[in-house]
């Protein structure tokens, strides 16, 4: 699309999810483009309330070991996560609540936890602690004993979709929405052209890339141990735990980016493929030939693309070579 006329432009910040979440809508009617931003901010805080792990009080929270009625939104977001837990072996773990519970990475109560309160901790996560039903039209979910959903690793990826199609429905013709680094994308630039989204050098200070995907629509996700972490008497703890062991995932990536319309899966899969780590992660995409990712190996300067994301992806720093 190009708008012809002036375009006008209505950015907002917030800090929504956990996060910064960023807006940038582009049209003609600057009065429908501010009224937007709000009806958009107002979205995702009803979304933080449905799926937050943190916020005592989510309906995500309220789930226990009986029976608890949720929305549409709730359920539909754990029907999907249950079903990519299954599908990457568990990596990707919806349930992963009592671990992140015990470490709090991300919080001014960050700790490494003793390995006993881990051990304790490791058979309340997997996916299967959590069971849902369908029952007369109305949705339910249960947790086995002491069982904990977090869905931090998708729930941006779902309110990203959420959204984009809102803004789209409302008649928003080009807008880029970035939750912390889940960026999603509506139409093209409004000169018409495909966006450049720069992928974060994990090396660099924030907004270095190594390299730009190029796409009109869909979304770009990115996950990686420099995103959140705290550092103990020399050590380094990141936020992306392995669900068998309960310690932060060792993963030969530094950063994993999966490109796909469907921000959900993408923000769900990049980070099972960081848990997975090259083996897993390339016997994964061995059977899904569709998906697009570009993983950077730590310590290497190397990145290995599928082939799904070659066309889309270019190196822009040349350290980097590509495999
Ligand atoms: P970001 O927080 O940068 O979006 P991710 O999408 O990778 O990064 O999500 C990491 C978050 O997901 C963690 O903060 C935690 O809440 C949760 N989490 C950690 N490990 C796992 C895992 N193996 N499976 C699912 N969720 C996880
Ligand atoms: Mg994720
Ligand atoms: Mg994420």
């Amino acid at each position: 699309i190009s708008f012809g006329g002036k375009t006008e432009e209505a950015d907002g910040e917030y800090f929504r999810l956990g996060t910064i979440v960023r807006l940038r809508l582009f049209g003609k009617d600057k009065k429908f483009l501010e009224g937007e931003l709000e009806r958009a901010d107002a979205e995702i805080a009803r979304l933080e309330a449905l799926f937050s792990a943190n916020a005592a009080d989510s309906e995500v929270r309220r789930a226990g070991g009986e029976w608890v009625r949720v929305s549409p939104e709730t359920y539909e977001l754990l029907r999907r996560a249950l079903e990519i837990a299954e599908e990457t072996n568990g990596a990707f773990d919806p349930a992963i609540g009592r671990i992140t519970g015990l470490w709090k990475i991300g919080t001014e109560e960050a700790r490494v936890p003793g390995a006993e309160e881990i051990r304790a901790a490791l058979p309340r996560c997997g996916y299967r602690n959590i069971s849902l039903k369908e029952e007369d039209g109305a949705r339910f979910i249960k947790l086995s004993k002491g069982a904990r959903i977090d869905l931090g690793a998708i729930a941006k990826g779902r309110a990203a979709d959420i959204l984009a199609k809102k803004l789209c429905e409302d008649g928003v013709k080009s807008a880029l929405i970035d939750l912390g680094g889940n960026l999603a994308l509506v139409g093209a630039k409004p000169d018409g052209k495909a966006w450049r989204l720069g992928i974060q050098d994990p090396g660099k200070a924030r907004g270095e890339y190594f390299g730009v995907v190029e796409t009109s629509d869909g979304s770009v996700v990115t996950s990686g141990p420099y995103e959140r972490f705290f550092e103990k008497e020399g050590v380094r703890y990141h936020h992306i735990f392995d669900p068998e062991t309960g310690y932060p995932a060792k993963s030969e990536f530094s950063s994993v980016t999966v490109a796909d319309r469907d921000s959900t899966k993408a923000d769900a899969l990049c980070t099972a493929f960081f848990v997975m780590g090259h083996a897993r992660a390339e016997k994964y995409l061995e059977k899904h030939k569709e998906i697009a990712a570009i993983f950077l190996l730590d310590g290497e300067n190397r990145i290995l693309i599928t082939d799904a994301a070659r066309g889309l992806f270019t190196p822009t720093d040349k350290s980097f070579s590509l495999e």
